[in-house]
């Protein structure tokens, strides 16, 4: 029987993780095959407290990995794979095979990235449909490229690009950036980059590679083809909360209520990070969401003790 169990290996698991270890609760925690959440898909995170000349996200990660560590966290790589909340104590399978009993349960399991639902970009995901510049950017020296998005992940996505791409073209749906003034800025400077407003991605061409994109002006309605050697989908999260479905109560997103701190629609059920927050979704805020989140379960732990 475990006393805390933690769900997600991103900036809200590990400082859970480290507030819990700290506190002598010897949590147990389950990352994923892709260990260290979002931040391990990004450049340089320059607006973390603390990093006064920036710092790489993998390096970010690795650090936390290693202070929730150094406190006596435990780890276990596998999936998750179904879980029972509705009865104490909360079980928890990992893998479809192996199953772990815990008292409270802290879900940090992040957000995805959404893609555009086209069945060609599926087809050639990992042929030149990508979500992850940071990833692949690499593999495409000196090609045109496409970033799709008008978020501050587009542009942050398509000004990295450039370090490897001769010509980047950000393809959005409306007029308008929804990007952060500062990073708008910067894509705009970029000589590299070019804008193409009003327009979808209506397919992606290519029989082994991407060849290149249909694009649908939305004002017009006219079709373009652009060649290209790969598409970068950058148009937002989704929370990552199916295996809860029927269990917790969400919003009509998908994203986890938590009421009273970080306390879920179960007592004992805590949530923190991207998981339960649509709106500041940053690597600091899903920081502190799991700081709460660990003293919320100690809190629940003592009281468990006193009332039984
Ligand atoms: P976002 O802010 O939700 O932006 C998503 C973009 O994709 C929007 O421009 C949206 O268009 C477009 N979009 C959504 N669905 C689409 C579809 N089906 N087809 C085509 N376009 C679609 O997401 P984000 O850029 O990933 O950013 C998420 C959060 O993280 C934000 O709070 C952001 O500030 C933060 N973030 C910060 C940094 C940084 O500061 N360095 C970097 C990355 C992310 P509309 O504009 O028309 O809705």
């Amino acid at each position: 029987m475990r006393n805390v169990v933690i769900i997600g290996s991103g900036p809200a698991g590990l400082t859970a993780a480290v507030y819990a270890a700290r506190a002598n609760l010897s949590p147990l925690l389950i990352e994923g095959w892709q260990s260290g959440g979002q931040l391990t898909t990004t450049t340089e995170v320059e607006n973390y407290p603390g990093f006064a000349k920036g710092i790489m996200g993998p390096e970010l990660m690795k650090e936390m990995r290693s202070q929730a560590e150094r406190f006596g966290t435990e780890f276990l790589t596998g999936d998750v794979t179904a879980v029972d909340l509705k009865q104490r104590p909360l079980t928890i399978t990992v893998d479809a095979e192996q199953t772990i009993h815990a008292k409270t349960l802290i879900i940090a399991t992040g957000a995805s990235a959404i893609q555009i639902g086209l069945k060609n970009e599926s087809r050639l995901t990992g042929h030149g449909v990508s979500t992850c510049a940071t990833c692949d950017g690499f593999f495409f020296k000196g090609k045109e490229l496409i970033v799709v998005g008008g978020g501050d992940s587009a542009m942050e996505e398509a000004i990295f690009l450039t370090k490897f791409a001769s010509k980047v073209s950000i393809v959005h749906r409306r007029d308008k950036l929804r990007a952060s003034k500062i990073m708008q800025d910067r894509a705009v400077k970029n000589e590299k980059i070019t804008f193409i407003w009003n327009s979808a991605v209506e397919d992606i061409l290519g029989n082994d590679v991407v060849a290149g994109a249909r694009l649908k002006n939305l004002v017009t309605g006219k079709t373009t083809e652009l060649p290209c050697a790969g598409v970068f989908v950058a148009i937002g999260h989704r929370p990552n909360t199916n295996l809860f479905a029927s269990q917790l109560e969400m919003d009509a997103k998908g994203y986890l209520i938590t009421n009273h701190g970080t306390t879920t629609s179960i007592p004992g059920v805590f949530a923190a990070g991207d998981v339960q927050d649509s709106t500041y979704r940053q690597a600091v805020t899903a920081a502190g969401s799991g700081c709460m989140a660990a003293i919320d379960a100690e809190r629940f732990l003592e009281a468990d003790d006193h009332s039984s």
